[in-house]
């Protein structure tokens, strides 16, 4: 059994890929060929918002997103320190400060009720990471960062796909930023991701800052970086995007199964608020014991993984880059307690209950 399964998208739209692969090498046009600006617009249509600007990958697009909003040396940026490293480090690698606010133990999303007390006169921006594919509590983070007019940059690199109270993940912030790495919602066959924003400053500001800050030709008012998306790569996903809101469903599902199968475990299901949809970019436990549960897996042939072992505050690069608001206590306890079980649109039900009766054997009550 593979902790993610690729090649099963791929024989359903092969020949599609092949066309559309093909029409590349016809063009030649493999920066910003016509293949972007299409993807644009329907990643634009589909998010529910005016602009999709894509970049080379996911940690481009928060680069290019603080850059967009004018993030200083010495600015501030609050966020979560239960994330994967890119979205502390492309803080500090702009010189300014991560500012860690605990999480909720519950959806492991950063706890807007700390949120305000971490605001200081130096703070530019508030970023949460809609983790595991559940957006964070973005109604209860857009309306703390309206009181105090910062913008709100969502980390949505694991929850492209997902709903938040009727509308879509990336279109819920000043800016949303998603990854187009292979295993993440929506995945191509290479690096990629995308700004979205309704502000067409914004977008103009992304459009330049992803091509060397450039205006018009050689002519360049700000400091950008190389960050586009190869042409090839938005032709892998304008193809995966004809399944893609068919596998959304399939996740959600898939998601729920697991939770009913697992009811009977010793261990906390992944817990979706009523007004979302998670998209389930992991299935996520919480388990006293995480490496007793992965050994007891391993040896019935199913892989585990976790995401993330170590809190941004406690990685070595982080050291002097970071200030916390409080304490971490929860985000603490997640990292040593959470484990992602096998995840995919087309994880057949027969696995599911294979890693299900493995699970439950192993922490049964
Ligand atoms: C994957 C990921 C990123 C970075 O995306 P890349 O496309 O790999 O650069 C950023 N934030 C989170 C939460 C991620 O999971």
């Amino acid at each position: 059994m593979q902790f993610i399964d690729l090649k099963r998208q791929q024989q359903s739209i092969r020949d599609d890929l092949d066309r559309r692969i093909a029409q590349v090498l016809d063009h030649g046009q493999y920066i910003l060929g016509p293949e972007i600006a299409e993807m644009e617009k329907l990643l634009a249509d589909y998010v529910g918002v005016e602009h999709c600007v894509s970049m080379a990958s996911g940690t481009d697009a928060l680069i290019s997103a603080l850059l967009a909003l004018d993030l200083k040396p010495g600015d501030e940026v609050i966020t979560t320190p239960f994330s994967f490293i890119a979205t502390a480090e492309v803080i500090a690698l702009l010189g300014a400060t991560a500012v860690f606010v605990d999480i909720d133990p519950v959806t492991y999303n950063i706890d807007p009720a700390l949120i305000e007390a971490a605001i200081s006169d130096r703070t530019c921006a508030v970023m949460p990471v809609s983790l595991y594919g559940q957006c964070a509590d973005l109604d209860a983070i857009n309306t703390i960062a309206e009181r105090h007019g910062l913008p709100v940059i969502e980390d949505a690199a694991q929850s492209f796909g997902a709903e938040f109270s009727g509308r879509r993940s990336c279109g819920l912030t000043t800016i949303g930023c998603t990854s187009f790495f292979p295993a993440k919602p929506l995945g191509c066959y290479g690096d990629g991701g995308a700004c979205f924003t309704d502000r067409d400053d914004l977008a103009a500001r992304l459009r330049e800052l992803r091509n060397h800050g450039q205006d018009r030709r050689y002519h360049h008012p700000r400091i950008g970086i190389n960050g586009r998306m190869d042409t090839l790569q938005a032709a892998v996903i304008l193809s995966k995007m004809t399944l893609f809101p068919d596998e959304v469903s399939r996740r959600s599902t898939i998601g729920e199964h697991y939770t009913e199968l697992l009811a009977k475990a010793d261990c906390r299901t992944p817990q979706i608020a009523q007004n979302q949809l998670s998209v389930y970019a992991q299935y996520t436990l919480r388990v006293a014991e995480r490496d007793q549960l992965a050994g007891r897996l391993n040896e019935h042939g199913i892989p585990t993984a976790v995401h993330y072992p170590i809190t941004l505050d406690r990685q070595p690069a982080m050291s002097g880059r970071y200030r916390i608001s409080g304490e971490l206590p929860a985000a603490h306890q997640a990292a040593r307690e959470v484990i992602s079980l096998p995840m995919h649109p087309y994880l057949e039900t027969a696995d599911l209950e294979r890693v299900s009766t493995a699970v439950c054997e192993a922490l049964g009550r």
